[in-house]
């Protein structure tokens, strides 16, 4: 791997950003330089500097940058004048899209979701799921979880625990109640009875909820991994009650824990269940809800967008489909990669009191005691060339994201630099 070795700062990003794009940029601050090219697992800036990427686009890229074969695909598209933009107009490459996505996704495993593309990004998914579920069962307030994250949007927003961003809507966040996560008492007591016992009592003060929205391990919360068990039971608290159950597997979806949904491992099957990030399988934006059909109550156009058929991704989505989800070699390369992954972790954490590891198949984490130590370490990293991000409530954890195409020379070279990191931040 090339070692920088001189310590970048802001002041040597090229002087437009910081005269020109809003205060509100974030993740040049954390990575300042000028990034030029990218392939695999590797970045590159514009100094011909190589870093190792560990963020994955924030779970965007899981087949990595510009992925050959999908570049092809994409390519060949282009070429040939196909359709790019094409609001929800019926277009060739929509249609081969939900052919592919029906056989080798729905199909296998015997799933009847009605597709919607909401608009290009994850929280347009989590909008549409949320007026949805208001729409079918006629009541206002959702049930999210502490620690969520769904979204910058208002609906969206409401729904995330985050102070910091709530507090950037500047206006109340209503409709929403949060309940403990699981795990969020240590499993002292059991989390999910508090939910289970406020819905039950008259007195409780909680209106009657029409979903419930979750995420199966909680990304940017913190790595946060719910037990099977507890996704399971909440589905039968969901049924039993009426109540929709949501899965915003935005982040955890296409594969990042294994399997192509992160609920498959639980067995659950939600009502509703939103996609983005790496569904495009290129890193363009595109973004699915997934409805149960009995659901699918819409009037046409009640919810739309401009960019909500974007035909290059569709091409590059249905190419993805095609070459990694044809059988399960993928998903039992991913679980292997994030075990070896895991075991790492558990090794830096045993020699190191103040660390734990977390984590489920290609998400995983280290959280540390004094939480200005998980930035120090992302910083020491990105210092010798691994971009590696924090998150969690107080950005107290290290949060691994590698493309779950990446090498195991290129993964067991991250892990090294990440263990350097801890030592020399101890
Ligand atoms: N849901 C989850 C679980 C996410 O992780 C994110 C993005 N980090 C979103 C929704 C929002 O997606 P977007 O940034 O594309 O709006």
């Amino acid at each position: 791997m090339t070692i920088a070795f001189d310590r970048l700062t802001e002041a040597d990003l090229p002087d437009v950003f910081a005269r020109r794009e809003s205060e509100v940029r974030s993740y040049c601050r954390a990575w300042p330089t000028t990034f030029e090219s990218a392939s695999g697992s590797w970045l590159t800036d514009d100094r011909g500097v190589r870093y190792l990427d560990f963020f994955a686009g924030a779970g965007s890229l899981n087949y990595g940058h510009n992925n050959p074969a999908i570049k092809t695909a994409l390519c060949e598209y282009l070429l040939s004048d196909g359709v790019v933009h094409g609001l929800d107009m019926a277009t060739v490459a929509k249609a081969q899209f939900l052919e592919e996505f029906e056989r080798l996704i729905l199909a296998p495993r015997g799933l009847g979701y009605k597709v919607q593309f909401p608009g290009p990004t994850g929280a347009t998914a989590v909008e549409s799921a949320l007026k949805l579920a208001r729409k079918v069962t006629g009541r206002e307030s959702i049930i999210s979880f502490t620690n969520a994250f769904h979204g910058m949007t208002l609906g969206a927003l409401a729904v995330t625990g985050n102070s910091m961003k709530r507090a950037g809507a500047g206006i109340p966040l209503v409709h929403a109640t949060p309940m403990p996560y699981d795990n969020y008492f240590g499993g002292v007591t059991e989390d999910f009875h508090w939910f289970e016992r406020v819905l039950d009592d008259s007195g409780s003060g909680l209106n009657r909820p029409a979903a419930v929205i979750v995420e199966t391990v909680q990304g940017e919360g913190g790595v946060n991994v719910a037990r099977s068990e507890w996704l399971q039971a909440l589905a039968q608290l969901c049924r039993s009650r009426e109540i929709l159950l949501i899965v915003d597997d935005v982040q955890m979806g296409c594969g990042r824990t294994g399997q192509f949904f992160s609920f498959e491992k639980s067995g659950i099957v939600p009502d509703i269940v939103t996609l983005s990030k790496s569904i495009s399988g290129y890193g363009l934006p595109m973004a699915l809800t997934l409805i149960k059909p009995e659901l699918d109550v819409w009037s046409p156009g009640e919810h739309n967008g401009t960019f909500r058929g974007y035909n290059p991704a569709f091409v590059t989505a249905a190419e993805t489909l095609r070459t990694y989800w044809r059988d399960t070699t993928f998903a039992a390369e991913t679980l292997a990669k994030g075990e070896r992954v895991r075991a790492r972790l558990e090794d830096m954490a045993a020699a190191d009191p103040d660390v734990s590891a977390r984590g489920r198949g290609m998400v995983q984490g280290l959280k540390f005691a004094d939480p200005s130590r998980a930035g120090r370490v992302c910083r020491e990293a990105f210092d010798h060339n691994l971009i590696v991000e924090t998150s969690g409530p107080t950005d107290e954890v290290v949060k691994l994201l590698p493309p779950l195409t990446t090498s195991v020379e290129d993964l067991d070279a991250g892990l090294d630099t990440l263990a350097t990191a801890m030592l020399r931040t101890a």
